[in-house]
């Protein structure tokens, strides 16, 4: 039995690791591969105190302070299903439990993808998912953005004050987002908004070089030559293995407090799984620090032997 026992093994998670390790109480990371969403990113450039760094390279170095601090880490094991009684018990999809005196989720996200020819294969090479991390790679060129909810047209505002012109394609016939940003993206003299817009496929050769979509409503097929392409259809927890009594929003995402700590006492929470305001990796790594500060809080206040 571990005292605490981290789920995933991203940023969130090794910090979580790190500070907890360095309290001095046994702790184990629990995940299905050691890395998480930093291992799609080529470079980071956000990272206060690092210019810059490439994802795998950053988990890499995580990896390695980890395994420093005596942290045990357990990969290619993915959690089906976490309870509380006495304990904290895990269960594994080997069937095994694990079982500890707290526990922190730290299991992220991933960015719903649009599946259309192309996306895949110029993932990083112009297509993008994340405005923070790669708009000011797109300074000065057109680019597009996929969806036209709140997320969309968020980042159609922020890359609209980096590039040179942004077209935001909707498939519905009317955009999702609040009214206050629609008319903020309506204003923009760099922003075109398209509705009934099927993506077909995003075209390219070596890098993305445009984007052919169906206008809906004539069946008509259109070309537009892009430089970039944002797609913000969506960022899904990975928590569809979580069940009540944790509380979940209506995203799916772990309710969590200032300190990090679930509805579920001796439950914690950080990262992308979150309902933290943004998903960053700085703000993950912060936010897995709190958690592990707050479990030690957790295991020296409570009896739990
Ligand atoms: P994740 O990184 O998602 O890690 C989750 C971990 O949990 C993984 O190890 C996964 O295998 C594991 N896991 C999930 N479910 C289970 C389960 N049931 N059982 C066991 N293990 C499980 N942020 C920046 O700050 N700067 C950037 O430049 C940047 N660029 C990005 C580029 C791309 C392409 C993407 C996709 C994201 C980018 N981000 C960037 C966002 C950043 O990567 C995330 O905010 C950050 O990784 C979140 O960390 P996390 O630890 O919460 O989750």
């Amino acid at each position: 039995e571990f005292d605490v026992v981290i789920v995933g093994a991203g940023p969130a998670a090794g910090s979580a690791a790190i500070y907890a390790a360095r309290k001095g109480i046994s702790t184990a990371i629990v995940a299905d591969h050691f890395g998480g969403q930093p291992l799609d990113t080529v470079g980071i450039e956000n990272l206060a105190g690092t210019d810059y760094v490439e994802g795998e390279q950053l988990m890499a170095n995580i990896q390695t302070q980890v395994e420093k601090y005596g942290v045990k880490v357990l990969t290619g094991q993915r959690v089906e299903h976490i309870a509380k009684h006495e304990t904290v018990e895990l269960t594994l999809a080997s069937g095994d439990v694990l079982k500890a005196k707290t526990a922190i989720i730290a299991t992220g996200a991933q960015w719903r993808t649009i599946g259309v020819p192309g996306e895949a294969e110029f993932k990083n090479k112009g297509v993008a998912y994340c405005p923070h991390c790669d708009g000011p790679l797109y300074a000065g060129k057109d680019v597009a953005v996929i969806g036209g909810g709140n997320s969309g047209i968020e980042a159609a505002i922020d890359l609209a004050g980096i590039c040179n012109h942004v077209t935001v394609l909707e498939f519905a016939p009317a955009l999702g987002a609040d009214s206050v940003l629609q008319a903020k993206a309506n204003s923009s003299a760099n922003i075109t908004l398209i509705t009934n817009a099927a993506t077909k496929e995003i075209t390219g050769a070596g890098r993305v070089n445009g984007l052919t979509y169906t206008d809906r409503t004539s069946q008509t097929e259109h070309h537009l030559d892009l430089e970039g392409v944002f797609v913000q259809i969506g960022l899904v927890p990975n928590t569809d293995w979580i069940s009540a009594p944790l509380e979940v929003s209506s995203h799916h995402e772990i309710v969590t407090d200032a300190r990090q700590a679930t509805n579920v006492d001796g439950i914690f929470a950080a990262g992308d799984c979150t309902d933290s305001a943004y998903k960053q990796i700085i703000i993950a790594m912060g936010a897995g620090a709190t958690a592990a500060l707050s479990a030690f809080d957790y295991l020296v206040r409570t009896s739990v032997k």
